[in-house]
């Protein structure tokens, strides 16, 4: 496991400094966003799982927003066929870590918040010891992998450790997105989505959509992970600035080529073997 780590024990999260002010002031001017929410997101740390066509897009806009702290995880190493979506690498990284590079190119972007990356696989086996949960909990969770199996580990997790988890995927023209409060027992993704292997989720027009594509087999549009990804940044700020779930029990289903959007509403499954346990 290699990281990269830089820490600085000297940032004040109860201000802003001059720069931070200049830096968010379009930002601290909207209405509904104040000073307060800018240091709640100042204060956050964000654990995003996946560096690559959703984490770049969603990782770069929480970084040039004011987000204090994110860690990045991801095993893989940049591929050519990368660089037409996931927008933190350029031709010269390619054979680079992505979490490595990511992180180190969000610092670049904004070098007033902290961005570490790890070349892990994340598993219920070392999930404690990556998510730093020694030093406290992470105030999200963000799922940015590209397969159903993934996104059932990192869910367990999320329960088990009782972190917020906000999901996206993005295939082909379509993206769905949504965010679990384990805390408040909102229902979990295995509540929507069942289980993996069994293609049988209790909504299994969703399921069975969802499960066996991935942008490696069926392709995926650029624009279609800049959108969801930006979608997943959306839901995290006002969830880190603004203590506000936008997605209590919706999920967000994206059509891009309808260019539409539609909510769809779910429960706990009061039987879901991950979350009603
Ligand atoms: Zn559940």
């Amino acid at each position: 496991m290699t990281q990269l780590i830089d820490t600085d024990a000297s940032i004040d999260h109860q201000t802003l400094t001059d720069a931070e002010l200049l830096r968010y002031a379009r930002q601290v001017l909207l209405e509904g966003w104040d000073i307060d929410a800018q240091l709640r997101l100042k204060s956050s740390r964000v654990v995003m799982i996946g560096a690559g066509g959703l984490g770049c897009p969603a990782s770069e806009t929480l970084v040039r927003a004011g987000l204090g702290q994110v860690h990045l995880i991801d095993d893989d190493e940049i591929e050519a066929s990368n660089l037409q979506r996931q927008t933190l690498f350029l031709p010269e990284d390619i054979g680079q870590s992505k979490a490595l590079t990511a992180a180190e190119m969000l610092e670049r972007i904004n070098p007033l918040i902290t961005a570490r990356g790890t070349v892990a696989r994340l598993s219920a086996d070392n999930a404690y010891e990556l998510l730093d949960m020694a030093t406290g909990k992470p105030s999200l969770l963000l799922d940015c992998t590209d397969n159903f199996a993934t996104r059932d580990i990192i869910n367990r997790i999320s329960v088990r450790f009782q972190i917020p988890l906000l999901t996206a995927s993005a295939i082909g023209m379509q993206g769905q997105l949504a965010l679990f409060e384990p805390q408040l027992h909102t229902g979990c993704y295995h509540c929507v989505f069942g289980d993996p292997s069994a293609n049988n989720g209790p909504d299994t027009d969703i399921n069975t959509e969802a499960d066996e594509r991935t942008c490696a087999n069926s392709g995926v549009l650029a624009s279609t992970t800049g959108i969801m990804g930006n979608l997943q940044a959306n839901a995290a700020l006002q969830y880190l600035g603004l203590t506000k779930n936008p997605l209590t029990t919706k999920l967000l289903l994206w059509d891009g080529s309808r260019m539409q959007q539609r909510l769809m509403g779910y429960r706990q499954d009061k039987n879901c073997p991950v979350c009603a346990v």
